[in-house]
């Protein structure tokens, strides 16, 4: 008989009644420290007080009137994003994937307006993940996600990641009007984009009138130790889809884009019922106040450097398990030689918690105001896992 809950999840069998910090508790008081973080979700960990407040304030207050109305708290969020990036202009939504949906929109539109109605087909990568809303599988465009799925969303051009020659012949076609990639590819396996590569691609796209998509669904929002990946690199993107950490756990998602980019997004083009509602910006608003500021980032960048030091010795003593570190802040992985799986269940046994990804690799996203103790219980427990398996 099939389950209550449609079985599409491979669960682990954990579940948690309390969080607090970076620490996940079960009901019979079992504590694990949380290295996944919903997924890059919980940015300021579990139960920060001041999300709290906020979701309560608003809570108490007013919880939802539409987008037919001024929305104050969306209107302040959109302000901090704007004079926090490169962008003119936010749309929010309430995950990665209707991020995804409104950037491929953006982009399409922006060509038709311009008198380029050609332009539709996007250029995206392998191991890429944008989603799994039909644009979102339709980008990615890997088996798994899209089998059985047909017929896809056309527009779509799927290139090796790191093929300089496809990716340029590419760009040169007269139907491309947008090129899809995450600065840090995180469920393929936490792969950064060398900053050289991603000013490549700014000129290629300047070069053929190309817009620039920028996915920091998950790599976004200080993961890096800058508020958005792309930072690193000094070019900006044209439009760049946000979710994730920007909600600290509650739903929300943004669009962010240069006034040229939207230039086709009027009145009635697009629209969200649940999209920046009161809720989920109030709490955006105190993830914002805490993460886009430069003394909260230093801190991201140190303790990243931090955890990176300690799981270079932690690989170096586990040769059979472990192969190498990779990533950016606090956006790190572990690239695995017994499978990625196994480490994740040795880990629920030591009481640590860490989320496999692509390439066999082990995924670490803590909250990005993890603790330097907690750090040191990071290293304590996997060194622990890994001895648990190289035991057998
Ligand atoms: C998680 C993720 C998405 C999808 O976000 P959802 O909120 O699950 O729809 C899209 N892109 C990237 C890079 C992600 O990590």
């Amino acid at each position: 008989m099939i389950p209550s809950v449609l079985p599409t999840y491979n669960r682990a069998p954990l579940s948690f009644v309390e969080g607090k910090g970076s620490w996940l508790i079960e009901a019979d008081g079992r504590r694990f420290l949380d290295l996944g973080a919903g997924i890059a979700v919980n940015s300021l960990g579990h139960a920060h007080p001041d999300l709290v407040a906020a979701l309560t304030g608003q809570a108490n207050a007013l919880w939802h009137v539409s987008n037919l109305y001024k929305i104050p708290a969306q209107q302040e969020l959109a302000d901090r994003l704007v004079d926090a990036s490169f962008a003119d202009t936010v749309f929010f939504t309430n995950s990665g994937t209707e991020s995804c949906e409104l950037a491929v929109k953006m982009a399409r539109k922006y060509h038709y307006e311009k008198g380029a109605p050609e332009r539709t087909t996007i250029i995206t990568f392998d191991g890429s993940f944008h989603g799994r809303s039909s644009a979102g599988i339709a980008a990615a465009g890997s088996e798994k996600m899209v089998k059985g799925f047909g017929p896809l969303l056309p527009g779509f051009k799927h290139l090796k990641w790191g093929d300089h020659d496809a990716l340029r012949a590419a760009a040169a076609e007269p139907d491309v009007g947008a090129i899809l990639i995450e600065p840090v590819q995180g469920e393929g396996g936490i792969r950064p984009l060398p900053d050289q590569c991603l000013k490549g691609l700014r000129d290629l796209c300047d070069e053929h009138g190309i817009l620039l998509i920028l996915d920091e669904v998950q790599c976004g929002v200080g993961r890096t130790g800058k508020l958005f990946a792309h930072e690193w690199s000094g070019v900006t993107p044209d439009i760049m889809m946000v979710a994730k950490g920007i909600g600290g756990g509650f739903p929300l998602g943004a669009v962010l884009a240069t006034e040229n980019a939207a230039y086709g997004m009027t009145a009635g083009t697009h629209g969200s019922t649940y999209g920046g509602n009161p809720l989920a910006c109030a709490v955006g608003n105190a993830v914002m106040k805490h993460v886009a500021d430069d003394t909260f980032l230093a801190e991201v960048n140190r303790k990243g450097a931090l955890l990176r030091q300690k799981l270079e010795g932690l690989v170096a003593s586990h040769p059979d398990v472990f192969e190498h570190v990779r990533g950016a802040g606090l956006m790190l992985g572990i690239k695995c030689k017994c499978p990625n799986t196994d480490v994740v269940a040795a880990g629920y046994d030591q009481g640590v918690l860490t989320v496999p990804a692509g390439d066999n690799v082990l995924r670490l996203l803590p909250a990005l105001n993890i603790s330097d103790d907690d750090i040191d219980q990071a290293i304590t427990r996997l060194d622990a896992a890994a001895a648990q398996i190289e035991k057998g």
